[in-house]
């Protein structure tokens, strides 16, 4: 047996020993998970480090220690969404291969990747790899709920556990083929989900006598259609210019961004390119009276609204309330999550960048910029971390790993499981 075909079974049977115990979150218990990896890494030599909130809730830390040189950490998550089994064509956590496929719930969000991250740490530590800095190998629960058992609590509670220079998680490594050419996706940036409420104010009375009343709901409405038909100036951010210099051979101006990526890429290079042009706003939800015979005097409008990243609510708010106009509304900011950045030109960008090459000649490194977010962010705030998205995707159509993410049916191609392992072994052997 090559040493190729041991690491890819190797991610095959891990990956399929992770699906096998449930950790769906709520409420987690990704103990399950982190005692797997524990037994898996001690197989191989690796003492790893279990450490919790709480004691069903455990992150699981592994450091194969190098010089005084920059340090790489593999990063993921144990906890997936849930799954209804009568949704399935088979149980969610069978962890079946069929065909040259691992089935079950986070195949694809993340237990493949965890399984490969695992596998690239391990197989390193045993061929006696000497970093110039630390490795380390760090999976975490509760990403998909956000309590702070995870990451976020880890950053803060256990710092010098996962203090990093450079980070390698999930949020990329989608494959596309654009005008022609193929690219590779690299996650360096986020969105700031920046939700606000507009309180609409009017003054109750029975609804069989309207003109008594200031029916705030009706108030509301050219609101709604004043922020569902904004559209403001594009600029372009670094990671878009990136993109459009990479695709396009040069960069266009922000106002022709979108029909040159249209006319000289295709449709889909616009979908990607028209949200990160601009904030999007999207009313979501309404709230007004509780009962049909009584004019609400508050309407509660949602919006859901994405900024760019550098950009920060404050920023905005002006802007806002110009297109709202004069009346009677009060805005309010009801949540701000997300939107940081790593820089482009690094040793880590570079390392992918050979490595797409490498795998697939012609092919090139892109950024992508994401419109959710992932746990990468609590590195990059709290240590300035150079956190990248980088799964590789080959043998599963991108178009397909995203219906099933989250969905039924979630499986992964052992090719792209042995591919990821590939991806993370050569960043770590470059970058370190
Ligand atoms: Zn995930």
């Amino acid at each position: 047996m090559s040493a190729a075909t041991s690491l890819r079974e190797e991610a095959t049977e891990l990956l399929q020993e992770l699906i096998r115990v449930d950790t769906v979150n709520p409420p987690g218990n990704e103990t399950r998970a982190a005692s797997v990896l524990r037994d898996y890494l001690a197989e191989h030599g690796v003492e790893a480090t279990l450490v919790a909130r709480e004691p069903e809730r455990a992150n699981i830390v592994a450091r194969l220690e190098g010089g005084n040189g920059p340090s790489l950490a593999f990063v993921c998550h144990t906890d997936t969404v849930l799954a209804d089994p009568a949704e399935w064509q088979r149980d969610p956590w069978s962890g079946d291969l069929v065909d040259g496929e691992v089935w079950g719930r986070g195949a694809l969000d993340m237990k493949g990747q965890v399984a490969a991250s695992a596998v690239a740490f391990a197989s390193l530590w045993r061929e006696g790899f000497r970093p110039a800095g630390d490795l380390l190998f760090a999976a975490t629960a509760d990403e998909e709920v956000g309590d702070c058992f995870g990451l976020e609590w880890l950053v803060r509670e256990h710092p010098d556990l996962v203090r990093v220079d450079f980070a390698l998680n999930e949020g990329g490594g989608e494959r596309v083929e654009l005008g022609g050419s193929t690219y590779y996706f690299c996650g360096v940036a986020e969105k700031m989900s920046a939700g606000f409420r507009v309180r609409v104010r009017g003054r109750s009375g029975h609804a069989s006598t309207p003109g008594i009343a200031d029916n705030a709901l009706v108030k509301a409405a050219p609101y709604i259609t004043r922020l569902g038909s904004y559209r403001p100036a594009p600029w372009l951010i670094p990671e878009v210019e990136r993109f459009l210099e990479v695709t396009l051979g040069a960069v266009p101006s922000a106002e022709d961004a979108l029909a040159q990526a249209r006319e000289e890429l295709g449709s889909r290079a616009a979908e990607i390119v028209e949200p990160l042009l601009a904030l999007t706003l999207s009313p979501t939800m309404i709230e007004a009276s509780q009962a049909r015979n009584v004019i609400p005097a508050v309407c509660d409008l949602t919006v859901d609204c994405r900024l760019l990243p550098g950009q920060r609510p404050d920023d905005v708010e002006d802007e806002l309330r110009t297109v709202l106009g004069d009346g009677d509304w009060e805005l309010e900011w009801i949540e701000r999550v997300g939107g940081s950045r790593s820089a482009l030109d690094t040793p880590l960008w570079s390392a992918l960048d050979d490595f797409v090459a490498t795998v697939e000649p012609g092919a090139r490194l892109v950024p992508s910029c994401n419109a959710g977010f992932t746990d990468s962010h609590y590195l990059r705030d709290a240590f300035g971390t150079i956190a990248y998205g980088f799964f590789p995707m080959r043998a599963m159509e991108y178009e397909l790993a995203v219906r099933l993410e989250h969905s039924a049916d979630e499986r992964v191609p052992v090719d792209d499981l042995e591919l990821g392992v590939t991806a993370l072994r050569h960043a770590a052997l470059t970058v370190l």
